[in-house]
């Protein structure tokens, strides 16, 4: 299989000053997408990236043999590299350094190095107690339809915005939908957890055909879990502008909400179709800074609800 977007031999290659071995290694075997699409799709849209990156710990997904090879989730480096930088140890003492991606040319090393996803923290390394976001991870269960996933992250997003917090949605470039709600950085993770789990059973309480908030297979069945363990100290959630480091190489993409019903999946864009979308960039998502709440509102509504 051969990539559209690769025209490049089996040698080393320069790509904006990175060194790039194996550029036509195949990433995909579905697509035939090879290491160097990959390399230039996040040279494309690092601009759009770096702004989800920007001071946050990163985890990342290598494939070392490509996506149907073993993945490994790495919160850690063995060592620095251009664009990578390893945070401040007390930031979580008990383990080697975290790490941040500072510029596009990290992003550009960690492709270098195999990494296909990018997962970030809901916390900043300048406030790293208290969480700016908060994540609901819509999990589709078994025989849950595209469209009942459509319509159920509607529905939280008005819940969300009845409570008070402004709602962002991004496609997971999987199954499932993301939706944050940025937040000041006030509230400790214990508080952002449970308060988030309160917003999840009351969810499943008021639309119990969609939501379930009890995780496991058997209970999602027909249902979508949103998954509030999204928001605990040191969690992940993919980065917006990510890919996916799974068959037809998905992107994770902001989005509005008038654009959700046009979707055919949240799988709707992979690296290559994004060029139709990038125009866009991040608009949908243009008021998230001065979106920021404070959750003591949200705290008596629900407090005095149960
Ligand atoms: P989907 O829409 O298909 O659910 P997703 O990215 O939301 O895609 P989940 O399995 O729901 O996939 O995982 C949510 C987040 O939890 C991931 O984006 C990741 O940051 C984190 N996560 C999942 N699996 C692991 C893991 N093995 N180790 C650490 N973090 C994980
Ligand atoms: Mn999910
Ligand atoms: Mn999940």
């Amino acid at each position: 299989a051969s990539s559209p977007q690769s025209d490049v031999g089996a040698r080393p290659v320069l790509y904006n000053k990175v060194h790039v071995s194996h550029p036509d290694r195949v990433v995909d075997a579905d697509t035939g997408m090879k290491k160097i699409d990959l390399i230039r799709y996040y040279s494309l849209v690092a601009p759009f990236m770096m702004p989800h990156l920007k001071d946050r710990p990163v985890s990342v997904v290598r494939a070392p043999l490509g996506i149907d090879g073993e993945l490994f989730f790495q919160k850690h480096l063995d060592a620095p590299m251009e664009g990578i930088a390893l945070l401040d140890r007390s930031l979580d003492p008990e383990h080697a350094s975290l790490i941040e991606i500072v510029d596009p040319m990290g992003l550009l090393s960690a492709a270098q190095i195999n990494v296909i996803e990018f997962h970030t923290w809901n916390s900043r390394k300048t406030a790293i107690n208290t969480p700016d976001r908060m994540t609901f991870d819509l999990d589709p269960g078994a025989g849950v339809a595209w469209e009942m996933t459509q319509e159920a992250t509607l529905l939280m997003c008005s819940l969300l915005e009845q409570l008070g917090l402004p709602p962002f949605v991004k496609t997971s470039g999987g199954k499932g939908m993301h939706i944050v709600v940025p937040l000041q950085p006030l509230h400790d993770w214990k508080t952002v957890r449970d308060i988030s789990h309160a917003i999840v059973l009351h969810a499943a309480a008021i639309y119990p055909m969609h939501f379930v908030a009890k995780s496991g297979a058997q209970n999602r069945i027909g249902k979508i879990y949103i998954d509030y363990l999204r928001n605990g100290f040191g969690a992940t959630t993919v980065a917006a502008w990510s890919v996916r480091a799974r068959p037809g190489l998905a992107v994770s993409v902001p989005v509005s909400r008038d654009e959700i019903a046009q979707l055919h999946g949240s799988a709707h864009w992979t690296i290559a179709t994004i060029r139709t979308r990038l125009e866009q960039g991040n608009t949908p998502w243009n008021d998230y800074s001065k979106s920021a709440q404070n959750l003591a509102p949200v705290m008596q509504l629900l407090a005095t609800r149960q």
